[in-house]
C-alpha cells in the first residue's frame, strides 16, 4: 500500500501532446493528466499483456487517443468511470465505450451534451493553460459516442490482470470503481480522491454517497487508490477517514442544509 502520491512527486514522459501530462505509475498504469484546467482530472491507461483499458477519456480538450497509441499498441477496451464532461469528452475518438447500465447515461452519452452557458468550468478562469487557448473554452461538450452498458460486477479481461466493475452511486448514480484484486488497485473515479469531493450536485445524493464509502471501506481498505482528481495515488486505509468524514457531514446537514464545504485533512466534501 502507498501513502498518498502528488504529481510534483513524479516526471511526467516525453509525449508529442500540448494539452496532457503523461506519468508512468506502479503496476504497469500511465496516469494521463489534465494540469491546464482546475478540475485536475486524470484517465488512466492500464496495461494487461493481451489488452489495455483506458479508464475515462478526458475533457475532451487534448486528443487522448493520439496520446494512447503512443503509449500502447494492444487492442484497447475504453470504459467511463462516469458520465460527466471531464470523463467524458474525447469518447466520440473512440470506436465505443462502456458505462454502467443505466439507461438514461446511456441515453444522455449517446446522444452528448454541452455543459450549460455560465457553467465555472467554461470559464477562462478555469484554466492555467501558459499560453493562449487555442479552441473555443466556452463551447465545452461531450460529442455523441457509442456506448456499451455494462453490469456490476462484470469482469474486463486484460489477458495477465482483470478488472471488476463496483458500482459506486452517490457523487453520480452512474458512478463505478474498477477494482485489480491480484495487484489490490482500486480505480476510484470521482467516489474517493484526495482533494474536494462533490456531493453536491444535482446528481448527487449524500446518503447514498454515505453508504457507498462504508461498503468500499469495509473491502478495499488494504488496497492502493489510484483516483480520478488531483492526485494519482492515496493509501486504501484513507478509506476510514473519508467514511467517518462522510458521516459527520450527513449529521451535519441534518441541522444546517446549506451547502458548503467540510474541510478534512487530505481532501474535503462539498455538500
Ligand atoms: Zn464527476
Amino acid at each position: 500500500m502507498t501513502k498518498l502520491i502528488h504529481f510534483s512527486e513524479l516526471s511526467p514522459l516525453a509525449i508529442q501532446n500540448k494539452w496532457f501530462q503523461v506519468y508512468q505509475l506502479p503496476y504497469n498504469v500511465f496516469a494521463i493528466f489534465e494540469p491546464y484546467h482546475f478540475q485536475e482530472v486524470i484517465s488512466f491507461l492500464i496495461c494487461g499483456n493481451e489488452k489495455a483499458l483506458l479508464l475515462d477519456t478526458g475533457m475532451g480538450i487534448g486528443n487522448i487517443k493520439s496520446v494512447i497509441e503512443q503509449l500502447v499498441s494492444l487492442p484497447l477496451i475504453v470504459v467511463n468511470s462516469h458520465s460527466h464532461f471531464d470523463h467524458t469528452g474525447d469518447n466520440w475518438r473512440f470506436e465505443a465505450v462502456h458505462l454502467l447500465n443505466l439507461p438514461e447515461s446511456v441515453f444522455l452519452l449517446e446522444k452528448g451534451y454541452k455543459l450549460p452557458a455560465g457553467d465555472e468550468n467554461l470559464s477562462l478562469n478555469a484554466y492555467r493553460y501558459p499560453e493562449d487557448l487555442w479552441f473555443d473554452y466556452t463551447k465545452l461538450q461531450v460529442k455523441p459516442s457509442k456506448i456499451i452498458p455494462v453490469s456490476a460486477g462484470h469482469i474486463f479481461h486484460l489477458g495477465n490482470r482483470s478488472l471488476r466493475v463496483i458500482a459506486t452511486p452517490g457523487h453520480s448514480d452512474d458512478s463505478i470503481m474498477l477494482a485489480d484484486d491480484e495487484n489490490k488497485i482500486l480505480f476510484t473515479g470521482d467516489t474517493v480522491y484526495p482533494a474536494p469531493l462533490y456531493a453536491h450536485l444535482s446528481q448527487s445524493n449524500l446518503e447514498t454517497y454515505m453508504n457507498t464509502i462504508k461498503r468500499i471501506a469495509a473491502e478495499f481498505s488494504d488496497y492502493t487508490l489510484m483516483c480520478s482528481h488531483n492526485n494519482p495515488i492515496w493509501e486504501g486505509k484513507a478509506l476510514f477517514e473519508v467514511e467517518n468524514a462522510f458521516l459527520y457531514v450527513y449529521e451535519q446537514k441534518k441541522a444546517n442544509p446549506e451547502i458548503k464545504q467540510y474541510q478534512f485533512s487530505d481532501f474535503s466534501i462539498i455538500a
